[in-house]
Formats: C-alpha cells, structure tokens, sequence
C-alpha cells in the first residue's frame, strides 16, 4: 500500500483542523498500515475522517459503501467543497453520468468513490471486476450495522459484502457505525469475513446533547414557548403519526413558525423538496414520523424534539443523536405522559409472536422507566447501552434540577467545629475567614491560634458560604436574628461532631464547567457578526445549491466570531479552513469580518487561537473586547498578583477570578506550569481519566485535599485547550 500524504498534513489542509478527535489517529494509523478495522462511534463523532483522511494519503481510490442515496450526495458534495475528487455511483443517475465517473475511476482521477452495496457486487458482478483493474487501496463500509440482523436497521443487501474480503484479500477494510452493542459488533466482523482487525470503541457520551424530559399535559403551549426561545434555530419534531405531524406542523404554522410535516405518505418530490429545504435552512422545524432523519447529516440541528413517547431507546437515542453533530450545545427535549405507554403498549402487541410481542414491551417498559427516572438521565442511557456513567452529568433536567446530595462530612465538621471554637458569636462570614486563615484587620488574635485557623485554605470562599448555607438549610447550624446575625449550632450538630455522623449536603453549583462541556460557550463572540457570517453562508449555498453546513458548519462560524481573522494568514488557524476553502470562500468572509471590525473599532483576536502545537506562554499584549472583564484579570495576574489578591482588589471571589484565568488557560494563552505545579497536575489529570470531567466534585473528593477546585478547573481548561 503506498501512501503519499501524512495524514496530519491532510487534516490541517484539505479539512482545515488542527487535532484528530477521539481515536481518529490511532485508527487511520491503523488504517495507513493495511489493517482491517471496526470503527464504533457515536454520531457526530467523526466517523468519515477516518477513512477520509487514509483516502487521502493514500495512492489509489477508496470505495466507500453507503446505505442511502441522499447521505451519499450530502458527503460528496462535502468532500468536493473542501476540493476533494470524489462522486458517488447510484441509481439516482443516468446511463451517461455513471460513464462519465467509470472514466474517471480509470484514468485514476478519483480519490473517493461512494457506491450502494447492491451496485458494488450484487448482481452486477461486473462492477467488482472493473474494480480489480483499478488502484483501490481501501473499502470503507458506513452504517456497518446494517449487515447484522441484531442491529435496529437490517438490509439484506448489505450481507453481499461478506465477499469483499475474498475478492481484495490484500485491501484493507474499514466498518464503521454508530450502533453500540456486543452482538452486533459481533456480527459485523463475523459476517465482513475479518481475521485480524482491531476494534475502535468509543464512549457514547454526547456531552454537548442537553436531556430534558417534561410532563406532556398541555404541551403545545410550551412547546410554542420553547420554538419562540429558538426562533433562530434549526430542529426536528418527532410524533407518532402521520396524521400528528400534519397537525403539528399546520397549529405551528398559524402560530408563525417555519414548519414543514415530514413522513412517508407523502409524494415523493414533496417530501424530497421539504428535506432539502431543512438542509438549506430554508425550513427550521420539521415536523416528522420517524421516517425522517435516516441519512440526515446536518450538523446544525440544535434540538430534537418528541412530542410522543419513542418505542424504544435505541430510537430515541439515535434520532436525539441527529442533533448536535456540531459539537455545540444543543437539546433534546421528551414529552412524556403516560397515556402514550398505554397506547404504545397496544402497539407493542405481535400477532402470535409472543417473544417478540415481550421483547417489545421490555424495550418500552426501558423507554418509560427513563422519563420516570429520579437519577441522571445520561446515566440512565449509557448504562442502557452497557457503558458507566457517574451519577451527575450536570446537562439533564434531573441534575439540573436537583441536587445530588453527597458525603461532606468532613466539611461540615471543619465549620462547626469552627463556629463553637469561636463561642458560637460571629458571622458567615467571619467563620469563612477563619477557615482560610485570612490576616486581615477584622480577624482576632486569640482566634489566629485556634486549630481550625487556616485549615481550609484551599477552598474557596464561594464554596465555604456554599457549605455554610447548606448547613442551614439542614438545621446543622442557626442564625440569630438581628443585624448582625452569629451562626449557632443545633442539636442536630453534635452527633456530628462527637460522633462522627455522616453529613449528606448538595455541591456548590460551580459544576459549571459540566453545563458547559462545549468550550465555544465559555467565550464571547460577536453575536451580530454571526448572524452575519451565517447569511453571507447561507447566500453562497444558495448560489452553489447545497445545504448551508457543507460551507461552513456553525462552529467555523463561530470561531470566525470569537477570534476575528483579518487577513489571510490568519485563516488558516480557524477551525474548518482548510487551504480550499481559503482560497474559494476567503476573501468575501475576510471583507465581512473587516467590515464589522472597523465599525465596531474591534480588533483581531486571533493570537489567542493558536493551534496546539505552537501554544507558547502567552506573553503577547491581549487586547480584549472593550466589555471584557477577563482582561482586568489577566493584567492584574501578568503583574505577578495572586488569585486571592485579584479577588480582594477586584471585589470580586476567587472562583470568578479562576474563571477568567481558565479562560485564558484555554485559549493557550496562559501556561498552566505557572499556576498548578506539575506534581498537582499529574494527580488531578489521573483523577480526570478515572472519572471523566463532567464532575468536578467527584474528581475533587478523589484527591488529597490540598488539590483545590481552583486547581482541576484549571487543568480541565488547559485539557479544553488540548482538545480545541
Ligand atoms: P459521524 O459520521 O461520526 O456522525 P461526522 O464524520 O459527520 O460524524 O463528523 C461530525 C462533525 O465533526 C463534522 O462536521 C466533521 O467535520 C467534524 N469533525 C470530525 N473530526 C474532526 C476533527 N478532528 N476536528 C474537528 N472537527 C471534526
Ligand atoms: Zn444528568
């Protein structure tokens, strides 16, 4: 197998990224080396790269197998916008269009070629013949679960590929889907024929996906209340029935919406005319059966919406999948009453297939356990799919909601024990100054000396007040009235105090970071701008006639938005920019950007967007957008002030001021080194990996005390900005 390209190379120019995501690399690498492969990811986790970039390097043509026409074009037309030699073979076209692309495929002027299963072998074994006669260094087969009858989505069609292996014993082939389970996974290898493969998993975590479920009497109305906050954004709806998207879509139509039924009565041109519409954002919000969605790649889907109860989980996880293939924030919202079990439940029923007919109704049994869950319902769905998960995903209605009470014994010991050495005469926050050892005027002597002085020096003020009101809250602690209010013990305090009784109390809200696992949202950007740089998108797709994201998806737009390019050589740092894309669609973004900036009296951002490899202390002056109060931080910081001092000077807490510092730690412009020391690092990064990052508190009582909250925010962000 000969290669002429470095696949890093490939990423950075033809895609415009700068870092493999996921085990993108370990698998092209795998790839690149002639090795058969099973790929599992979720959607929007990056599948098409991984066989994509290899296409690219390597001398000779990929044949990519697809299920479905319109996912096919969709990817083409992606791939030759980024200037990639790619087309597809189906039935959708003519006698002399297929002759054109055999032409092509001889005279090797292809580097993709997406074909359908049945075309490739089938009964038109000629095709596979032809084949041998050209250079073709790999088969990518997509959705590989379709080859599995224990898969949700069986095509027979595909089972002819089990004669791929025979026909290239020396090709190597790579099968990716985004369908979980060990009995499927099983399959696919066993019916492709592989003997030695490796098999690529991933955690089928969609942080950036929000899970709400609400209760459904009355829904329209909120419904309206939910579209009118997302008038900009696009989405789908799902019911039931036919007869219900009609309704839906004709109630939100009166009531001003941009909506569209979607289902598989109607004509075809009507439903092809409407899906395209969706694409181009012509349309925002489809109203659809589930028929829709199959083969829908938009990355831009900002919510999915079930006014019905789904059938089952695998339904609902992959159709609440088709949102957010971006990585931005997005939602999924579940309308839940208990009517629709009843009503599924009839459903469920398989004339004289009574195993089926009971495997059905376990699988709805699962569904609405989900939405009666009083734990996460992240948890819920990837323990359903045989993944662990911690108890708080802080992006649920649940965790939301409700606080996740949790062992704080040892907290709350260290405030009582330092409001009764303090005689049960001062404040909140005198108390919280004791803890943390403060010197300032108002701290006694006598109290400077006590055992507890200083023995929470590492959390931050925030989070003791957190703890202190919590305390209150469960009657461990009193105030007295009057104006100045002391904090007294209660009965209820002694058992903790002497002994030893477990304390159970909520975290502070600072899991934050979990809300918002998608790093664009922690920054500002030009809101206007975007909306700018999204209708300048959508007029050039409109002149070329594909969907909008095939330009640009949101998040390059973003990015544009955030970091303010000004001239060429600044693109190439945008994410999405690749070397085509600059030269086709530069020039006209650059002028808008310009534009903007110079009647906004803005200037560039983009020496904080510095690709991963290059970050360097960032010792350059920042000039932040005039309303930026991270700015002040971070002079006040450069001038060898501490966060506590930032605080005080500020008037402002430590965590806020950790916040700015993140920040900045995130866009490579602050070295971590300076502010955590590498032995504190390489503990908390341990902890990370065990845990994961979405929860702070869990990663924080796994490690020494010493380790302050300040400290894994900060080398979570300096991760952020590893993965960014
Ligand atoms: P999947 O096929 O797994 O559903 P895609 O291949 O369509 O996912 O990728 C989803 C989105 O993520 C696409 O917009 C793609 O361009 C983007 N993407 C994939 N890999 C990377 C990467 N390494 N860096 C940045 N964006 C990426
Ligand atoms: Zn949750």
């Amino acid at each position: 197998m000969k290669t002429i390209a470095e696949p890093q190379h490939i990423l950075k120019e033809v895609f415009g990224y700068d870092d493999f995501r996921h085990n993108q690399k370990e698998i092209i690498t795998h790839v690149l080396a002639g090795k058969d492969s099973v790929v599992l990811m979720p959607t929007g986790g990056g599948k098409s790269l991984c066989y994509q970039v290899p296409a690219l390097c390597f001398d000779g043509v990929t044949i990519v197998v697809s299920p479905l026409i319109a996912l096919m074009k969709d990817q083409v037309d992606a791939l030759k916008a980024s200037g990639v030699k790619a087309a597809f073979l189906n039935s959708s076209q003519n006698s002399s269009e297929q002759a054109i692309i055999f032409d092509q495929l001889k005279n090797s002027e292809l580097k993709l070629l997406y074909v359908a299963p049945e075309r490739l072998l089938g009964n038109e074994t000629q095709f596979i013949q032809y084949l041998k006669l050209v250079n073709v260094s790999l088969f990518a087969i997509d959705e590989a679960h379709c080859i599995s009858q224990w898969g949700h989505d069986f095509r027979p069609e595909y089972l002819v590929l089990g004669q791929l292996k025979e026909a290239f014993p020396t090709t190597p082939l790579i099968a990716l889907t985004a369908t979980a389970d060990a009995l499927t996974k099983n399959d696919i290898i066993e019916k492709l024929h592989f003997k030695t493969y490796e098999v690529f998993e991933n955690s089928f975590n969609r942080p950036n996906i929000y899970y709400y479920v609400k209760p459904k009497s009355n829904y329209y109305n909120e419904l309206v209340g939910y579209l009118r906050e997302h008038k900009d954004d696009s989405g789908i709806i799902y019911c039931l029935s036919r007869a219900g998207t009609e309704r839906l879509a004709t109630d939100l139509k009166e009531d001003g919406f941009n909506a569209e039924a979607y289902h598989a009565g109607l004509e075809r041109n009507l439903r092809e005319e409407r899906q395209d519409k969706f694409l181009k954002d012509d349309v925002k919000i489809i109203v659809a059966t589930i028929a829709f969605g199959m083969g829908i790649n938009k990355s831009n889907v900002r919510f999915v919406v079930h006014v019905d109860l789904p059938k089952n989980i695998e339904g609902y996880y992959q159709e609440t999948g088709r949102a957010g293939r971006d990585g931005l924030h997005s939602e999924a919202v579940l309308f839940y009453g208990a009517g629709d079990v009843m009503k599924l439940k009839r459903f469920a029923e398989v004339e004289g297939n009574e195993a089926q007919t009971k495997i059905m109704l376990q699988k709805l049994d699962k569904m609405s356990k989900l939405c009666e869950t009083k734990h996460c319902r992240r948890k819920y769905l990837l323990n359903y799919f045989g993944e662990s998960a911690p108890d708080y995903c802080g992006s649920c209605d649940v965790c939301l909601t409700k606080p996740v009470l949790s062992d704080a014994t040892v907290i709350a010991q260290k405030i009582l024990s330092t409001v009764a050495r303090v005689k049960e005469s001062f404040g909140m926050r005198y108390i919280v100054d004791v803890l943390k050892g403060s010197n300032n005027e108002k701290m006694r002597a006598e109290h400077k000396g006590l055992s507890v002085f200083g023995i929470g020096k590492d959390t931050s003020k925030e989070e003791w007040m957190h703890y202190i009101k919590e305390l209150l809250h469960y009657e461990y602690l009193q105030q007295s009235s009057g104006e100045y209010p002391v904090l007294k013990l209660t009965e209820k305090a002694k058992p903790v105090l002497f002994k030893g009784e477990k304390v159970y109390l909520s975290a502070p809200v600072q899991i934050v970071i979990a809300k918002e696992p998608v790093i664009y949202q922690q920054h500002p950007y030009e809101k206007e701008l975007f909306d700018q740089l999204k209708q300048l998108r959508n007029k050039t797709a409109h002149e070329e006639n594909v969907p909008a994201y095939i330009i640009f998806s949101d998040s390059t737009l973003m990015d544009l938005a955030t970091y303010l390019p000004l001239s060429y050589g600044d693109l190439p740092k945008i994410s999405g920019f690749g070397a085509f894309k600059i030269e086709k669609y530069g020039q006209q973004f650059l002028e808008l950007i310009q534009d903007y900036c110079n009647e906004h009296n803005l200037s560039t951002q983009v020496h904080l967007k510095q690709p991963k490899r290059e970050k360097k202390q960032g010792t350059s002056p920042i000039k932040e957008r005039p309303s930026d109060t991270k700015r002040v931080t971070y002079e006040l910081y450069q001038q060898g002030k501490t966060v506590d001092e930032i605080a005080e000077e500020r008037n402002s807490s430590p965590w806020t001021i950790e916040t700015h510092l993140c920040y900045y730690i995130s866009k490579g412009a602050l070295q971590l080194s300076a502010l955590v020391s590498d032995y504190k690092q390489s503990l908390i990064k341990k902890a990370i990996e065990l845990h994961g990052s979405n929860t702070l508190k869990t990663v924080k009582e796994s490690l020494p005390p010493e380790i302050s909250y300040g400290d894994i925010r900060m080398v979570i962000a300096s991760l952020n900005a590893v993965a960014g």
